[in-house]
């Protein structure tokens, strides 16, 4: 016996096998089928699709062949793939030196007759289909060409599979990409989400501050039926900057954070509080008459009053009560105006705006 030599371009063939992945894979009706048509055309009971690994030869497609695979050394098709352009034919194994006492000759399935051609994948001879026979055999020119094609059709469904394979790669790529982009739009959302709730709020106090209070007022006159059932409030500390040359800046600090609190708390729910300026408030009270919005200032007003700081904080107010249709610019005016009167009457008091 004469095992076969391994060709010129070893490495390079075998990297092409191993391209396509193809080698331990599961049988397929495509190839079953080609070797079927190859051994009836041939008139032999047995065949193969083999593919030619490093030092085995494996079947992609058997009939009549019990072994899934056989050594390198003793296989036919080793031989074959060294002429890749041409069918091998070994018309009685027992009459050739290369096959004589090849295992697979003296013993089962005691092949006498072969034909194999080389299968021609990604530029190599990878395999080889193949018919054989336990009697010796001939091959006609027809016969020989039919092999031959079946064989291209091999490498035509080997390279189908790995297009596939490669068309799977990408999809799964472009699923992976668009699952990035969604999380990247989710996140900039929620960022966003978060850059509109800051530009909304006084870091300080955490209270909306003057363009969210803007908002609120000109929503609240903007609704009809809301007509005269709105107050606004404006609410300046007394002597701050006195507050901040006694106690220092952080202190004043503290001290808007704390009245920042207790407006909130005292506003009741339904009014908005808001950080206006350095250290002025506004409320947007919901209120129907002058004397229930005059209460609930006087309310506020008191409740500064009552901190526990340690020295006196004291707010004025300036009040004023919506009338018919009165800009939230109108309205503001005249609770700075009222605003005014409350500090030049003393401080610590509310004011109401007049007409
Ligand atoms: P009035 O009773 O007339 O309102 O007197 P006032 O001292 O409260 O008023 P003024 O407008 O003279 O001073 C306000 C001060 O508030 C001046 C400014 O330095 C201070 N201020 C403004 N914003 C802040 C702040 O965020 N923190 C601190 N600590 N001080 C602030
Ligand atoms: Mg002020
Ligand atoms: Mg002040």
């Amino acid at each position: 016996m004469i095992p076969p030599k391994k060709p010129d371009n070893e490495i390079a063939r075998l990297a092409a096998l191993h391209s396509y992945d193809i080698l331990d894979t599961l049988p397929e009706q495509s190839y079953d089928d080609l070797l079927r048509i190859a051994a009836g055309i041939c008139r032999t009971p047995m065949g193969a699709v083999t593919l030619v690994d490093d030092s085995r030869q494996w079947f992609k497609a058997r009939l009549g062949v019990a072994v899934e695979e056989t050594p390198r050394d003793v296989a036919f098709c080793g031989h074959a793939i060294l002429v890749p352009d041409e069918v091998m034919v070994v018309p009685d194994a027992r009459s050739d030196a290369r096959f004589h006492d090849n295992p697979l000759v003296s013993g089962d399935p005691r092949i006498r007759f072969y034909a194999g051609a080389p299968v021609i994948a990604g530029g190599e001879a990878v395999g080889t289909m193949c018919v054989f026979d336990d009697v010796p055999h001939e091959l006609s020119q027809a016969e020989r060409e039919a092999l031959q094609s079946l064989a291209r059709q091999v490498s035509v469904l080997l390279d189908a599979r790995r297009h596939a394979r490669i068309l799977g790669h990408h999809l799964r790529e472009r699923d992976w990409y668009e699952q990035q982009l969604l999380q990247y739009q989710a996140q900039l959302e929620a960022h966003n989400a978060d850059l509109a709730e800051l530009s909304r709020t006084d870091a300080l106090t955490g209270l909306p501050n003057r363009r969210a209070f803007d908002a609120a007022l000109q929503a609240a006159t903007g609704r009809t039926g809301d007509a005269g059932g709105l107050a606004v409030a404006l609410i300046d500390i007394d002597h701050f900057k006195t507050i901040n040359d006694l106690h220092g800046h952080p202190v004043g600090d503290q001290v808007l954070a704390a009245v920042a609190q207790v407006l909130r708390a005292s506003a009741g729910s339904a009014a908005t509080v808001a950080r206006y300026g350095g250290e002025e408030f506004a409320l947007l009270l919901h209120v129907t008459d002058a004397g229930a919005a005059e209460l609930q200032a006087q309310y506020v007003r008191e409740a500064v009053q009552n901190l526990p700081i340690g020295f006196p904080v004291t707010v004025s107010i300036g009040l004023a009560l919506r009338r018919g249709d009165a800009t939230p610019a109108a309205l503001l005016d005249r609770a700075d105006r009222a605003l005014y009167a409350a500090k030049r009457g003393g401080r610590n008091r509310v004011e109401l705006a007049g007409e």
